[in-house]
């Protein structure tokens, strides 16, 4: 890894070393080896493309579907600020920064009669959104999306169709290291008291089922849909994550400062002092039992990145 001297000259911040637990919604996890904060697109995309191509470079978000691990994340971490933020509507159209919040970009929308309600309880960023094509209520980014620009590991700039991105359920195919900077969506129209109100009605749902005051970061494992226990055709139905996890009685199962939650068990928690290893060590046990007991093999949902503690740190 280039020392901080070495690294390219940039506008906005580097900063060495730097701890990305109070970054992410969990609050745990090790430091960045470097941190970037671009002060805008070219910024960012000058940096990339005087950096050592060797050295792995990470884009987040506000860290709200991330489990970074304690070792930390090798190389370079990039999150975007002020300069990636900006929505702009005109033609039906809305255009947002990846750093725009989710939410800050429906209500942004719903003023102007633009449908993307389904953002408002999202806690993420844009370019989070389009990397997980988030969703919720029956709506996803990929039935918004018209096109995407993103920054390429080697600093160029590109504009892409959503389909170039394979968008499916919760995850998209991005090249290596390229950081999304802007998204264009085409939501269907909506009045815009109408809009206001179901946002109202889905965030107290929320809050209703949800431990939305906690350290989650969102639903752990993607709930088995079509899967089957016995493996015969007959039997696939449509499983809940939860449900299953109920199944296993491990609702409220703990290691170390990780619970699985007990308002909704699918949602693992950090009810204090968890480490990273805690977390996902607790959700590899849940995916144990719920194995052992059901023959059904959760897959994660949250993002697990970086170095366990111990692990080699070289990059
Ligand atoms: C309480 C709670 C409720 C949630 N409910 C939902 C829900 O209903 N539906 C849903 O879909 N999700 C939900 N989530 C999960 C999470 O909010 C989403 O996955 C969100 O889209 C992540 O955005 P982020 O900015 O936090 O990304 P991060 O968590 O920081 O990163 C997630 C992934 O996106 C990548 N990424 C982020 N920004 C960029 C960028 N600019 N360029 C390239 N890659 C990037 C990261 O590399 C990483 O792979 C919930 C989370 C919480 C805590």
């Amino acid at each position: 890894m280039q020392t901080l001297n070495e690294l390219p000259q940039v506008r906005g911040t580097l900063t060495p070393d730097r701890p990305l637990a109070d970054l992410t919604w969990m609050r745990v996890g090790g430091p960045a080896d470097v941190l970037f904060q671009p002060a805008d697109l070219d910024d960012l995309s000058a940096f990339l493309a005087a950096l050592d191509p060797a050295v792995s470079v990470f884009p987040m978000g506000v860290g709200s579907n991330l489990i970074v691990r304690d070792g930390g994340i090798p190389g370079v971490v990039i999150r975007l600020g002020r300069g990636f933020n900006g929505i702009d509507i005109a033609d039906g159209q809305v255009t947002a920064g990846a750093a725009a919040l989710d939410a800050h970009v429906a209500r942004k929308a719903a003023e102007a009669g633009l449908d993307l309600t389904f953002l408002r309880t999202i806690p993420g960023t844009i370019g989070g959104a389009v990397r997980m094509n988030a969703g919720c209520y029956g709506a996803y980014m990929a039935d918004v999306l018209a096109a995407v620009t993103y920054v390429q590991r080697d600093g160029t700039v590109v504009t892409v169709a959503p389909d170039a991105l394979n968008l499916s359920y919760r995850n998209s195919v991005l090249p290596d290291g390229a950081v999304i900077v802007s998204a264009r969506m085409a939501p269907p129209k909506g009045d815009a008291d109408a809009l206001a109100a179901r946002m109202a009605e889905q965030l107290q749902k929320r809050d209703d089922t949800q431990p939305t005051k906690d350290r989650t970061a969102g639903s752990t494992f993607r709930n088995p849909a079509g899967l089957s226990s016995t493996g015969r055709a007959d039997d696939v139905h449509d499983l809940k994550a939860w449900k299953v996890i109920d199944n296993a009685d491990m609702r409220g199962a703990t290691i170390g400062g990780a619970v699985m939650n007990t308002k909704h068990s699918n949602f693992l928690t950090n009810a204090g002092g968890a480490t990273a290893a805690d977390l996902e060590d607790l959700g590899e046990a849940v995916r144990k039992k719920v194995y052992a007991t059901q023959g059904i093999d959760l897959q994660w949902e949250i993002m697990r990145v970086g170095r366990r503690t111990g692990e080699d740190t070289a990059k």
